[in-house]
């Protein structure tokens, strides 16, 4: 798996630490992590099997936006995380945010309450929970299908959701601003259960990994 981390305002050497450890616990997993946005070139992806994004802001050539989305349409996994919905805006980027199905808009911090949606191997037999975090409001592609796993119950914006580009499988989710989502055992389950799915795991199971960012 190749993770994308980079741009401002997040604690990437604990948050990069964290993925690592929770998806290579007990997995065949095995994460290559990087801020060098060269990597999502076409050939530099071809050995992977999901791409992580994390990053924050900033751009993308036109090289590197059309290698993830070739990357993701043959087949290969996506889980975009946080800050990464609003990445790469300064270049346009239009079809990156055409693929997650959504993008960034707006957010405050504060508390609030997740419940989940529906059924979905990502979520199955979890229950809603309170977390603190930056409460993301979306601009969403009404001509873009998503299946939404979990909403914020204060105004039914979408937290986390799934969806299909091509062949391959996408999965976002908007929480993980700083350790108060990051030590959250939902938080870390969505993570893990995600990428395996966006990896083609269609029952994955509990991370054996547990996580725990400083204060
Ligand atoms: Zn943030």
């Amino acid at each position: 798996m190749l993770l994308l981390w980079g741009g401002c305002c997040h604690a990437w050497e604990q948050q990069t630490q964290a993925v690592q450890t929770l998806l290579e616990t007990g997995t065949a997993i095995r994460v290559t992590s990087t801020d060098d946005r060269e990597s999502l070139r076409r050939e530099t992806l071809e050995p992977f099997r999901v791409v992580f994004i994390m990053t924050q802001g900033g751009g993308i050539t036109d090289e590197q936006l059309g290698g993830l989305l070739g990357f993701v349409r043959d087949g290969g996994g996506l889980v975009v995380l946080h800050a990464a919905a609003g990445a790469f805006r300064e270049s346009g980027a239009q079809e990156y945010f055409r693929m997650l199905g959504g993008k960034f808009r707006s957010h405050k911090y504060g508390d609030f309450r997740v419940e989940f949606t529906g059924e979905h191997p990502v979520t199955r037999g979890l229950r809603g929970f309170d977390v603190r975090d930056e409460d993301y409001v979306h601009d969403l592609y009404p001509d873009v299908e998503r299946h939404v796993l979990a909403v914020r119950t204060s105004d039914g914006e979408p937290v986390c959701w799934v969806r299909h580009y091509g062949r391959g499988r996408v999965l976002y989710l908007a929480l993980g601003h700083d350790r108060h989502s990051w030590n959250n055992r939902n938080f870390q389950i969505i993570l893990y259960r995600g990428t395996l799915w966006a990896a083609g795991n269609d029952r994955p199971g509990l991370p054996q990994a547990r996580i725990r960012l400083p204060e």
